[in-house]
């Protein structure tokens, strides 16, 4: 025989309910079963939210009660075909509808709600749909889970009296009905005969008592989900289901809040060894997740994640608890007394002090019950009071295979570390098959997603990206992602999902991943922002493997960096500003970064898409030292001085630069060598040298005051440099050589100039807006490293950009 439960969801629709009837005609062709169905989903919370209302005397419990019979009215109305049938249904229903209105009348007159009329009140619900999937299902036998279900009362709370209720259920389906239709979660007190329940969720548990009784050859738990998932699915997209369960590895997930099973639900059929097959009604067809006592070895180290929201973690602690005798027992005894469960316990090897994981709503019980324990202790001084924390989570990463797995710790740890988790309290049982700590509630989210995404568990790799800028590269940036984005999910198991996006005045978020398609009409429709708006905004998301894409020129912007690397966001900046900024703050940007273990990106600031910096780092980590750099490092200038000709005017080729995208928004930055000073500071840094912009000497081309006054005035003015430009021009072209701006750093000494290059100087041909890029190292003296290709351009400058965010994908 098998046992099969039905939880709320699976009973809470027409359609659901008709496929339990599918499920459950189509196993009883092959042998005897017993069905336990649960309330009608939501049922439950329902019956106690109208309690409520009735208890304070509100008059809106009556709305919520008619509620309650209408749906229950609509669905029988639906799926009970047969009028005599249906008839009959009704007649029981009323009488159970009629006699719960009395017991909430009564809660509304007098105000009061004990415990027993609580319980009596919650029964209904159970009772209530097993009569209407018994009236479904023909031929089934409806059977009273109270008259075989008992529990007894301990530490003021109802427990499940084992023997009798085995001994009980066994005389009760000696003779196996076909079909038998019992209520889940519902029971009764054996002394009081009053009306009791196994707990939230406890159909599970009833169905499990059934099955262990009977010896069962399956227990089958129907839910709304495909089986065990590797993570609560509502909280982990990511989610999957596991195929396979031991016993101890469920049990752990479970009782650490893995919702799909109640706790108490494994332990009578492990006993027996009666294996449980999770399923899901919606999709009867796909395997589901099998929980035996041995399984097959997978190669992940962790089977799953769970997690207990609402803990306080008390810390029971004194300047010398050494000599207070039996404090563990004393915590123990004197809680469990009251009835309060740990799920948590820490301590420290030096005994000064203990930690303990309760739920929120056991802390100010189970605080008042230790501090009255150790009473005298803590009068006399030896101990403090109990401090306590609470609206903090707890995790547990659970799996049989962590035994064999040395640095799953570490693993742990240091992935947390990295994003910013602090860990308040940490467990580790000696099975090594759970490890479980405490964090504060608002990390939760992301330290389910961090572990899920770095264990492995998700068939995906996350970064979860902040694009700020929308202009030529940003644009260009978003259509790239979106581009390979099917691309990098298939064959790097890479998902880039772009969380934020930020133009100068507005900015939209998220968490599942915008559109790509449509973000400048939800930008423009979006609420108006500023860079400090967009930091608090990204730093509430608190979303896990997060990346600023910097792909403005705007200082403001530049300025957020140190607190996002603080708050463990990895930076990629196309902006230059922070990285030739005043070396102290750069300097502070990259060991943050280093410290906060993320990444603070800049590769873009020199040569576009061409590998510099990263080539200047791998010759430092290898060993070589930079001596010299001789680069052209402006695609704007090189243009310019390609373009420049008899015909086209040196203004003329300015404007063009301009119009072509090659120069900066305000291509004075370029004229005025500033774009090249900064981008040969930022070299020289990364070179190992410690240099500010006024440290660069400087030998320009267009006198100083063509860069006062406004934009205007220069566009205006410019014109007025033809002239001499031409004459010069015509001299180089006589002597055969040709203008580059180059931009030199000599063991420290750094400068920038017009330099006339001869035909056999290896700048002479470099064209359009490419850069060139000379390393003198110790390794590459006689013959320096040469860097060339397009220095400027959005698209390869969004390459660049796209480059350093995979750079950071693949640590
Ligand atoms: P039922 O009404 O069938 O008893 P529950 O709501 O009690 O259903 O449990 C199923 C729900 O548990 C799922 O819908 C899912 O959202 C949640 N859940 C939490 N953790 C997990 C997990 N690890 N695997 C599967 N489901 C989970
Ligand atoms: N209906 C009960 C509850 O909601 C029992 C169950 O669904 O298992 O807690
Ligand atoms: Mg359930």
């Amino acid at each position: 025989m098998k046992v099969l439960k039905f939880g709320g969801t699976s009973v809470g629709s027409v359609s659901s309910i008709l496929s339990l009837k599918q499920i459950v005609e189509k196993e009883a062709k092959h042998q005897s079963i017993i069905v336990v169905v649960s309330a009608l989903g939501g049922i439950t919370d329902q019956l106690i939210k109208t309690s409520l209302l009735a208890r304070e005397g509100d008059e809106r419990w009556r709305k919520e009660f008619d509620a309650m019979v209408d749906r229950h009215h609509k669905m029988i109305d639906t799926i009970i075909t047969d009028t005599s049938e249906r008839e009959l249904l009704f007649n029981k229903v009323d009488t159970l509808f009629e006699q719960l209105q009395s017991i909430y009348y009564g809660v509304f007159l007098i105000h009061d709600l004990s415990h027993k009329t609580q319980d009596t009140i919650e029964s209904y619900g159970e009772r209530l749909s097993s009569n209407i999937v018994a009236s479904l299902i023909r031929g089934s036998k409806w059977m009273d889970a109270r008259k075989f279900i008992k529990t007894e009362k301990e530490h003021g709370r109802q427990r499940l009296d084992t023997e009798l209720t085995n001994q009980l259920v066994k005389d009760t389906f000696k003779s196996l009905p076909r079909i038998s239709i019992v209520p889940g979660f519902i029971a009764e007190d054996r002394d009081t005969g009053d009306i009791t329940n196994l707990g939230r969720g406890g159909s599970d548990y009833t169905a499990s008592i059934l099955a262990a009784a009977l010896d069962a050859e399956v227990l089958e738990i129907w839910t709304d989900v495909d089986g065990f998932m590797t993570a609560d699915p509502r909280v982990i997209k990511e989610a999957y289901t596991i195929n396979e369960l031991s016993y101890a590895e469920a049990m752990e997930l479970s009782n650490f809040g893995a919702k799909v099973i109640y706790p108490p639900t494994i332990y009578p059929v492990c006993v027996k060894n009666i294996p449980i097959r999770v399923k899901n009604t919606f999709n009867p067809q796909g395997k589901g997740t099998i929980i035996k006592s041995s399984i097959e070895n997978n190669q992940k180290p962790i089977k799953g994640i769970s997690s207990i929201k609402a803990t306080t973690v008390i810390t029971v602690t004194g300047l010398s608890m050494v000599g207070v005798v039996g404090v563990n027992r004393r915590i123990f005894s004197s809680l469990a007394a009251n009835g309060i469960s740990v799920f948590l316990v820490s301590q420290a090897a030096s005994e000064n002090n203990t930690s303990i994981g309760v739920k929120d709503e056991d802390a100010v019980n189970a605080v008042n019950v230790l501090n009255e324990e150790f009473k005298l202790e803590i009068e006399d001084g030896r101990m403090f009071p109990m401090y306590a924390e609470s609206g903090l989570a707890t995790v547990a990463i659970v799996g049989e295979n962590m035994k064999h797995s040395p640095g799953i710790t570490g693993k742990l740890f240091g992935t947390l570390g990295r994003s910013g988790i602090s860990i308040i309290a940490i467990a580790q049982g000696a099975s090594e098959m759970n490890i479980s700590f405490v964090v504060k509630g608002s990390d939760l989210r992301k330290s389910l997603n961090v572990l899920h995404d770095s264990f492995f568990l998700s068939e995906y790799k996350v970064l979860n990206l902040f694009i700020c800028g929308v202009g030529t590269v940003g644009g260009k940036l978003i259509e790239q992602i979106k581009k390979q984005y099917e691309e990098l999910k298939l064959h790097s198991n890479l998902k880039l999902n772009v969380v934020g996006i930020a133009s100068s005045h507005n900015a939209i978020f998220n968490r599942e991943g915008l559109d790509l398609d449509h973000y400048s009409e939800e930008l423009k429709a979006s609420e108006p922002s500023n860079p400090e708006k967009l930091r608090d905004s990204i730093l509430q998301m608190n979303i896990f493997n997060s990346v600023f894409v910097d792909c403005t020129a705007s200082k403001d912007v530049a300025d957020l960096y140190q607190s996002l690397l603080e708050n463990n966001i990895s930076v990629v900046a196309a902006n230059k500003i922070a990285a030739s900024g005043p070396f102290e703050e750069y300097e502070l940007l990259k060991r943050t970064a280093l410290q906060r273990g993320v990444k603070f990106r800049f590769e873009t600031n020199v040569g576009a898409g061409l590998p510099i910096i990263g080539t200047i780092n791998d010759l430092r980590n290898s060993g070589d030292k930079i001596l010299k750099i001789e680069a052209v490092l402006s695609g704007t200038l090189n243009f310019i001085f390609n373009e420049i000709n008899a015909d086209i005017p040196f203004s003329e080729t300015v404007k063009r630069a301009k119009e072509q995208g090659y120069s900066e928004p305000d291509p004075r930055i370029d004229l005025s060598g500033k774009d090249v000073i900064r981008k040969l500071v930022i070299l020289t840094r990364e070179a190992g040298y410690k240099v500010n912009q006024e440290d660069v000497e400087k030998n320009l081309f267009v006198p100083d005051e063509f860069f006062k006054g406004s934009l205007e005035d220069f566009w205006k003015n410019l014109p007025n440099l033809d002239t001499d430009f031409e004459q010069r021009r015509q001299r180089l072209s006589e002597e055969g050589k040709r203008w580059r701006f180059v931009a030199t750093m000599d063991n420290c000494r750094t400068s920038v100039a017009l330099k006339e290059v001869a035909a056999n100087h290896p700048f002479y041909n470099l064209e359009g807006s490419n850069n060139i890029v000379l390393l003198t190292t110790e390794r590459y003296k006689e013959y320096p490293m040469q860097i060339q290709g397009y220095g400027a351009g959005a698209s390869v400058t969004a390459a660049g950009v796209f480059a350093n965010i995979m750079s950071i994908a693949n640590i």
